[in-house]
């Protein structure tokens, strides 16, 4: 994936590690950093939320308990959506408009493998034409701060990244040791993310052709849509998905157990799940307005909408990942009932902000239940207080006396570190 302005270039070795999402720290020239900047091991939110966005989430503030600081938040569609874009390519035209004014001369993202369209590769974009080569989203992960280095090397001092939390995360510990003058970033939200080769495991049981499917995106309103090389389209209720067929390991713990959905350290994040069939802008600081306003008139915009109730959604989950005992969270239920509970939940179940409040909200069930199984001596470093704060109107266990002041203290029962949560 070299060309003209866009390069891959080669990284070390990842140094062997425990949690970890290679997410390109450990093949830096000293691998050490990771005990720096891993959120696998002891993230600090409120640290790095209040340098990179003046202030911490403020759990009075409506949905900042679930989704992070943020200024703006809005559905939006580019007018002219993208072709090749996961949904209307707004991440990579900010990407694009950014080299495009000249407020940076390079983009760090990932573009598909010539030899495999899931496979992420870091690339190093510094002309505007070849973002499109980025557009679309890839299952796995990859090294993608390890291209800090031939950044830097290139003599790049103001870049832009695009990224998922865990490289948000690690990019935010290490943006002051960095010597950029500018650093802008654009996140996607992320959740249940696996190699790329179990993915391909996971299209197998959807096609009897997997490779011709050319696009996956599991959508907010329950169902998977799958786009096929020849144009044709097909949807899926969540409800009727082969996840019976997976191996229970299927997610690594990584992605079971990671803290932030939203990605709540890049200066925009751009998602799906509060946009009702549109995309999900949170505008999270003054760098991410700069973002938004860089779009224009291309894009439109409007207030998210939200309906439905999700606490019987999420209760439910938690039973399910409960009795999976580390595997998969399966539905009990007969075969005969799905299509017609899978017809049902977009019209009754929660909607708009409020799905993507319950999505939060299991992703933060299942990082207490996941790591409590099987890495329960990680739990006190590792689940930050909002965590706690968002899991305990469910009776899960908190551990800190300022999960309190996060507004969640209702239900939670008071523990001491590194035991169980309520069972
Ligand atoms: C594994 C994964 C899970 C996701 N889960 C959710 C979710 O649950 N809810 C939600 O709202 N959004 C989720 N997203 C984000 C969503 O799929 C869209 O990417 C996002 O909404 C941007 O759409 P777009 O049209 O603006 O992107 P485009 O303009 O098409 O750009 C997509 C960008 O994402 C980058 N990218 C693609 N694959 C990867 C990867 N594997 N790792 C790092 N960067 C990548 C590309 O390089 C490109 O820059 C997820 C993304 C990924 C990669
Ligand atoms: S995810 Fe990144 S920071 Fe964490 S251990 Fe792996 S390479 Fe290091
Ligand atoms: S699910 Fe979490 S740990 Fe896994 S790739 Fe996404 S952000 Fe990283």
């Amino acid at each position: 994936m070299t060309g003209e302005g866009i390069a891959a270039p080669p990284f070390r070795d990842a140094a062997p590690r425990g949690l970890c999402t290679d997410c390109g720290v450990s093949r830096l020239q000293d691998p050490k950093l990771c005990g720096a900047a891993c959120q696998f091991i002891k993230p600090d939110y409120p640290r790095l939320e209040a340098a990179v966005h003046g202030r911490a989430r403020d759990a009075k503030r409506p949905d900042e308990l679930h989704f992070g600081p943020f200024r703006q938040m809005l559905r939006a569609s580019l007018k002219a959506p993208r072709p090749g874009a996961q949904w209307t390519g707004i991440t990579t035209r900010l990407a694009e408009k950014l080299l495009e004014a000249g407020a940076v001369t390079a983009v760090l993202t990932m573009a598909p493998d010539p030899d495999d369209k899931w496979k992420p590769v870091p690339v190093l974009v510094t002309k505007p034409e070849a973002m499109a080569a980025c557009r679309g989203m890839r299952m796995g992960y990859a090294p993608l701060l390890a291209l800090l280095e031939p950044a830097a090397a290139a003599g790049h001092k103001r870049i832009a990244v695009i990224g998922i939390p865990c490289q948000v995360y690690a990019l935010r510990a290490l943006e002051a040791r960095l010597g950029l003058e500018a650093l802008y970033v654009i996140g996607t939200p992320c959740s249940d993310n696996t190699t790329t080769e179990k993915f391909h495991h996971f299209l197998t049981l959807l096609s009897d052709a997997p490779e011709t499917i050319t696009y996956l995106e599991f959508r907010a309103d329950y169902h998977v849509e799958l786009r096929f090389a020849d144009g044709s389209t097909r949807e899926i209720p969540f409800l009727q998905l082969p996840i019976s067929q997976l191996p229970s390991d299927f997610f690594p713990l990584t992605c079971r157990s990671c803290v932030d959905y939203t990605n709540v350290l890049a200066d925009i994040t751009v998602g799906y799940m509060g946009g009702q069939g549109e995309q999900w802008l949170l505008v999270r600081n003054e760098r991410g307005e700069e973002l938004l306003r860089l779009l224009g008139d291309e894009i439109t915009t409007s207030a998210p909408g939200t309906a439905g109730k999700r606490a019987g959604a999420v209760k439910g989950f938690l039973e399910n990942t409960r009795r999976a005992a580390g595997g998969l969270p399966l539905r009990r239920m007969p075969d005969w009932l799905r299509p017609i509970i899978g017809w049902l939940m977009p019209r009754i179940g929660p909607r708009g902000l409020e799905f993507a409040r319950a999505r939060v909200e299991m992703k933060a069930v299942e990082s207490v239940l996941h790591l409590e199984r099987a890495e329960p001596a990680k739990m006190r470093n590792m689940i930050p207080d909002h965590v706690w704060a968002l899991v305990a109107p469910y009776g899960l266990g908190a551990f800190s006396s300022q999960v309190e002041s996060l507004g969640g203290s209702e239900n939670a029962t008071k523990k001491i570190p590194d035991q169980p949560s309520t069972r």
